[in-house]
């Protein structure tokens, strides 16, 4: 059975991670295997920005911001083939002159469609590279366009996934030889062959989507950390590895706001029962932790999650009427027209308050200031919103010493706590 292995940007940053990447593919390669690789490093940053600088008319910063995509990748491949570098010079030329010229078709598109043509280059280039470098390893490879595999709408920047046209391509794929197909995530293509992304940090889901597709045995993320842990490593100088946890754990993890995997990953892996592993590329031999069906370890670990730059509305009506169903019905369409998500909502038979990202401000001022028109809105800014699950009382007390609580909420499993960010600085200990 298929096994799909994905590398996201860290993982293939140079020359080096590349090579890397070349030798663990030998030593730890399943037959047969769908490697999916994402752009390389910052590249997609630099193509958002290139973007901008193509809309702005070609100026002498979109040259060398071009030149310098160009350039990066270029000495990438030197290191890597050095005399034997030619005919990846070439094809790596070929699509920086490609991803050039399509600016003169498209700029006067609009920017979502600009942007899909524009910032498949990154994972475009990065495959080409990383496939000839398997190659020249000795490793038969075949280059796949995704553009072709993962058939999307034409919602650019967000596609949305045309699961029936997907699997009847995917199924297509000669997966019976001993050849290393590799190709891009993130990306996809309309029916009518138009190129589209899937969202940043997509690739996850690309691997998931292949996986599903194919009944693939087991995905594989490689990553520069071993694995999944039960709070941010960054934040909490206790955090422990998960080395189990069921899609539904991992699921309400990445809702609430753990950046531990692309939250539309676990849905198509679930609904196979295919596990999704975590591992890490640079410790080989450091335990793996695995998303699966077995939901037994689950309640064995609290799990905590950090959200910064939160907002509060406490909204009331003006004149003291309930915060009844139609007045919540209300409130929760602006939110929805919005295009915002409350990262906590807490329900008062006078008040609603909603928790906000501060991250769109575009989105959120409309919203303010039409919530202000009819109702009395009281806001609270800079706020981290804490999310922990499986929580005893003591462990929440702990965790709220010394600190103010402006808005709660707990179920079964899960407790909420916005603090002031002021009152959560720095790096946190998990009270055990
Ligand atoms: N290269 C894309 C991004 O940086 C997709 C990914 O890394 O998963 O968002
Ligand atoms: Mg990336």
């Amino acid at each position: 059975m298929t096994q799909v292995f994905k590398f996201g940007g860290a993982s293939i940053q140079d020359a080096a991670a590349i090579r890397r990447v070349g030798e663990l593919l030998a030593r730890f390669r399943a037959r047969p295997l769908i490697v999916v690789v994402s752009a390389m490093g910052k590249t997609t940053n630099a193509l958002e920005t290139l973007l901008a600088a193509a809309r702005a008319g070609e100026t002498e910063e979109y040259r060398d911001r071009l030149e310098t995509l160009r350039q990066e990748h270029l000495t990438t491949v030197e290191a890597l083939f050095g005399d034997r570098a030619g005919p990846v010079t070439e094809r790596v030329e070929a699509l920086i002159t490609e991803l050039d010229q399509l600016h003169r078709r498209h700029a006067s598109r609009e920017r979502p469609f600009h942007y899909d043509q524009t910032v498949c280059y990154g994972e475009l280039l990065s495959t080409t590279i990383i496939s000839a470098w398997l190659d020249e390893a000795g490793m038969a490879t075949e280059w796949l366009d995704a553009r072709d595999l993962v058939v999307t709408d034409d919602c650019h920047q967000a596609a949305n996934v045309d699961w029936q046209a997907t699997v009847e391509r995917v199924r297509g794929l000669a997966t019976d030889d001993d050849k290393i197909r590799v190709t891009q995530g993130f990306i996809g293509g309309t029916t009518e062959g138009v190129s589209t992304t899937l969202g940043r940090e997509g690739s996850d889901f690309s691997a998931a989507i292949l996986a599903h597709c194919l009944d693939a045995e087991e995905v594989t993320i490689w990553k520069d950390v071993p694995g999944l842990f039960n709070a941010d490593p960054r934040r909490f100088d206790n955090a422990v590895q998960l080395e189990r946890i069921s899609y539904d754990e991992a699921i309400e993890l990445a809702w609430h706001g753990a950046k531990v995997i692309h939250p539309k990953t676990l849905g198509p892996l679930q609904q196979k029962s295919i596990p999704l592993t975590v591992r890490s590329f640079e410790d080989l031999e450091a335990p793996p932790s695995t998303i699966g069906r077995d939901t037994r370890f689950d309640t064995q670990t609290p799990s905590l999650v950090l959200l910064e730059e939160q907002t509060l509305l406490e909204i009331r009506s003006r004149d003291f009427a309930f915060m009844d169903e139609p007045r919540q019905h209300d409130i929760l369409g602006r939110l929805v027209e919005a295009g915002l998500h409350a990262s906590l909502i807490d329900a008062g038979a006078m008040r609603l308050s909603l928790c906000l990202d501060d991250g769109h401000p575009d989105r959120l001022e409309p919203l303010v200031s039409s919530l202000c028109a009819d109702y009395a809105v009281v806001r609270h800014e800079d706020l981290t919103l804490l999310t922990v699950r499986h929580a005893d009382d003591a462990l929440l007390a702990a965790l709220s010493a010394g600190r103010d609580s402006l808005a709660e909420r707990r179920n079964a499993d899960t407790a909420q706590r916005l603090f002031p960010s002021t009152q959560c600085q720095g790096t946190w200990h998990i009270p055990l």
